[in-house]
């Protein structure tokens, strides 16, 4: 025990290094984002994160959006408890058969406009877990997807690239 609290007292803490992600990229990423979703909403974006039956490897990649590197509340994007206040809804997949029903009236509950983007592989035909006796399959299965990010899982950056995608390139609100 002394041996340790000793260690503790003249070694570095363990940490790992920050990602290597460019620090200027992610602030402009971050700052189009926020640029689209004023211009498409008048406002800041709200995701709805739903979990249609994930390994959770891309839950952690969405989490880490909120971690302070990524620190996305701080440009207004945030995510919400309840998709009846949601402009996006972030599904991560395959949809089991247990979530099937839920997913689609999450979907219901979510006011219009709305856009749904479909997170890694998994959800877009069910990636390694299709054929399952447990499994429907992607999203767009259930749900009408509006655009899918690859990946397994995809990294936050990929991510935010898709929201903007999303939110500069769907025609429904007008210019
Ligand atoms: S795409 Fe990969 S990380 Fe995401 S749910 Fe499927 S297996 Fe897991």
């Amino acid at each position: 025990m002394r041996k340790l609290l000793f260690e503790s007292i003249v070694k570095n803490p363990l940490t790992e290094p920050p990602p290597s992600e460019n620090a200027a990229a992610l602030a402009e990423l971050a700052a189009n984002l926020d640029r689209a979703a004023r211009h498409r909403l008048g406002r800041s974006l709200s995701i709805r994160e739903v979990d249609a039956g994930s390994c959770n490897g891309c839950e952690l990649e969405i989490h880490a959006l909120n971690n302070v590197f990524y620190d996305l509340e701080r440009l207004g994007l945030r995510f919400v408890a309840s998709p009846r206040h949601a402009d996006v809804l972030l599904v991560t997949g395959p949809v089991t058969k247990n979530m099937r029903e839920a997913l689609e009236r999450t979907y219901n509950a979510t006011p219009d406009p709305k856009w749904v983007i479909a997170v890694g592989d998994c959800a877009v035909d069910g990636g390694m877990f299709a054929g399952s006796y447990a499994v429907t399959g992607g999203i767009s299965a259930v749900i009408p997807v509006d655009l899918h990010i690859r990946g397994c899982p995809p990294t936050p950056l990929q991510l935010l690239e898709g929201l903007i995608a999303v939110l500069t390139a769907d025609k429904r609100l007008g210019p």
